[in-house]
């Protein structure tokens, strides 16, 4: 243990150097308070003795600064020739964990610096454990918004950027659009090339669809099984269009690898709905239409893309 000894009596400090040196542990001293509390912040001491009685800052004073000093727990153990029951209770209430009666029993103070070594160390473990937990919730709350297959943003980070949105585009008077896209007959990619080749098929989808869309504000999200989301903020019906075209051209352009020699082609389906965010708008009032939407684009042939006030039309984008 690194010890600090404050202590004005020089003869206290050598017999305490000398008496702790020989015990094993490493001992720093200073002569009074303010030299304590800059040997204090300078040695970052496991433990402290603290004479009470010194000139200048007294013993209370100078704990009351080592304890305000650092959020770090340092045992702090009073020495002092004060034998008053109200002497111990300052002591404790200075911030001192322990208080010895000069003279003091060597054998007492050897046994109190094992007690106080033993509780730091144990404060050590539980403030590791404490760090640890931290991480690990951290760690947790990253992937609890991420979706496992894919590794996108899944429904539940996507329900809380669409409220975010919402808000924030209805305080700015401004447009969002969102865009639902599906796989065309993922029945049949299935069936033909396995589950295996399908979840590898919606990983790679999930990537060209991520590195389609530019702003930063816009967010890719898997909406359900084959099914994906595409959050537009500050977009308008003609920003979305463009965007969903975009996404529709660069998944059917990109061959889905599914092992050395094989690669097969997919489509997606979407629908687009873009409308000005207004005080009380709800994510269903875009999930809705571009529901609809998309289900239009499935009906007019798949591979296309159909605005959510066209659907009555049923125009191909
Ligand atoms: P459509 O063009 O009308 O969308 O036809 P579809 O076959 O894609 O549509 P349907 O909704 O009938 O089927 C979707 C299929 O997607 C059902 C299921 O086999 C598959 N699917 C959904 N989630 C997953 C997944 O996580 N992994 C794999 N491999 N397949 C999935
Ligand atoms: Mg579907
Ligand atoms: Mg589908």
């Amino acid at each position: 243990m690194k010890i600090l000894v404050i202590d004005d009596a020089a003869s206290q400090r050598m017999f305490l150097k000398a008496f702790l040196g020989k015990l094993g542990h490493e001992v720093f001293t200073a002569n009074d308070g303010s030299e304590g509390i800059k040997a204090f912040a300078a040695s970052d001491p496991d433990i402290v003795l603290l004479d009470v009685m010194m000139p200048g800052i007294d013993g209370y004073e100078t704990a009351r600064v080592i304890r305000g000093s650092n959020d770090e727990w340092v045992p702090i153990i009073f020495l002092s020739g004060c034998v008053d029951a109200t002497d111990v209770e300052k002591g404790i209430d200075a911030g001192g964990d322990d208080y010895l009666t000069k003279p003091f029993d060597p054998k007492v103070l050897g046994a109190k610096i094992r007690s106080m070594t033993r509780i730091a160390q144990m404060r050590r473990v539980l403030v590791e454990r404490g760090e640890a937990l931290k991480a690990a919730n951290q760690a947790l709350m990253r992937l609890i918004d991420v979706d496992g297959l894919t590794g996108i943003a899944n429904r539940r980070r996507l329900d809380a950027k669409l409220e975010e949105e919402i808000g924030r585009c209805a305080r700015n008077g401004a447009p969002l659009s969102v865009v639902l896209l599906d796989i065309d007959h993922f029945k049949r990619f299935n069936d033909t090339h396995g589950h295996l080749a399908g979840d590898e098929c919606l990983k790679q989808v999930a990537r060209v669809l991520e590195a389609g869309v530019m702003r930063p504000a816009d967010m890719v999200a898997r909406y359900g099984g084959e099914e994906f989301c595409v959050v537009l903020p500050e977009t308008d019906t003609e920003g979305a269009l463009q965007v969903a075209e975009r996404l529709r051209l660069a998944v059917a352009a990109a061959q889905v690898h599914l092992g050395p020699d094989r690669t097969a082609q997919v489509t997606v389906s979407l629908g687009a709905a873009s409308r000005i965010a207004a005080r009380g708008s709800t994510a269903a009032d875009w999930l809705g239409p571009a529901d609809d939407a998309l289900y239009v684009a499935k009906a007019a042939g798949r591979n296309c893309v159909m605005r959510a006030d066209m659907t009555a039309e049923a125009v191909p984008a």
